[in-house]
């Protein structure tokens, strides 16, 4: 088990891709927090890792929300005293709409979740990481190339993988990497949401690219940082094409 004596939490971890990731870093030995708004779908997550032998606790927590945010902290602080590895996960969408029609509050509640939060968690948790680690943000396609009626996802996303290289230069030092990850159009709800008329069976599932995250993770991954990886990488070249392509000199 490579992540055996690790500790993770994953934003996000009660649907979806978030879920996933939790499940294949449990199963990897890592003892892991999930956390969300809705508490029921994160009891389920942390259910079955626990029925499956692993390690795993579920918070609910509005990540916007500071006392929320000081729980999750106050929690992974209480429980283990320190922090691995991060999953920077929770995301939503918003509307699909142009620019010029794009309403603010929704532009504002895209970039509180998708990017401020990014922030706040993460420098929240940072103090736990004292002894290196690993920090994944999920971004997206259209955070690496700007595409028509994506708005503040597109930019919140873009902003994601700006935080991420500052991150990745400002916390070498310390042995933690810090790189974006691109899952590709995934079968969840988010993407159904995004593209109503697509048939996920075409789309790969959250299981399916899990095991990038696994990888990202661990000291396998060693030399990979202030990368912006895509999930797709690894379902065609595996953990060799992604070393091969990413991996640099130190840490
Ligand atoms: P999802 O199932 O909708 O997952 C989003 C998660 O974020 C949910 O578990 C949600 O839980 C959580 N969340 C939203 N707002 C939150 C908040 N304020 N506080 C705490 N948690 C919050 O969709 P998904 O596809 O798995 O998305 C996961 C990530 O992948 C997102 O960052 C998304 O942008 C990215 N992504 C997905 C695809 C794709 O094709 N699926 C492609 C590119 C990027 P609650 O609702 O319970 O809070």
């Amino acid at each position: 088990m490579i992540l055996a004596g690790k500790t993770a939490v994953v934003t996000g971890g009660g649907s979806g891709i978030g879920a996933a990731v939790a499940r294949a870093l449990a199963r990897e030995g890592a003892a892991v927090l999930v956390c969300g708004r809705r508490i029921a779908p994160l009891q389920w997550v942390r259910d079955e890792i626990v029925r499956e032998g692993g390690t795993a606790i579920a918070l609910a927590a509005d990540l916007t929300q500071e006392a929320d945010l000081n729980r999750v902290v106050r929690e992974t602080d209480r429980q283990w005293g320190r922090l691995d590895v991060l999953v920077n996960n929770a995301g939503i969408l918003g509307v699909r709409a142009p620019i010029a029609e794009y309403p603010l509050k929704v532009w504002d509640d895209v970039l509180d979740v998708n990017l401020r939060t990014v922030f706040r968690v993460t420098k929240a948790l940072l103090p736990l990481m004292t002894r290196g680690g690993s920090i994944i943000n999920v971004s997206s396609g259209v955070g690496r190339a700007g595409r028509a009626g994506w708005g503040a996802y597109a930019v919140s996303k873009f902003g994601v993988e700006g935080l991420s290289q500052v991150l990745a230069d400002e916390l070498r030092e310390r042995g933690i990497r810090v790189n974006t990850l691109n899952p590709g159009g995934t079968r969840t709800a988010m993407r159904a949401t995004a593209y109503p008329d697509e048939d996920p069976t075409t789309l790969p599932t959250a299981d399916a690219i899990a095991p990038v995250f696994v990888f990202l993770a661990s000291e396998e991954a060693k030399g990979v940082t202030g990368r912006a990886i895509d999930a797709r990488e690894w379902l065609v070249g595996g953990r060799e094409g992604l070393l091969k392509r990413h991996r640099r000199p130190a840490l």
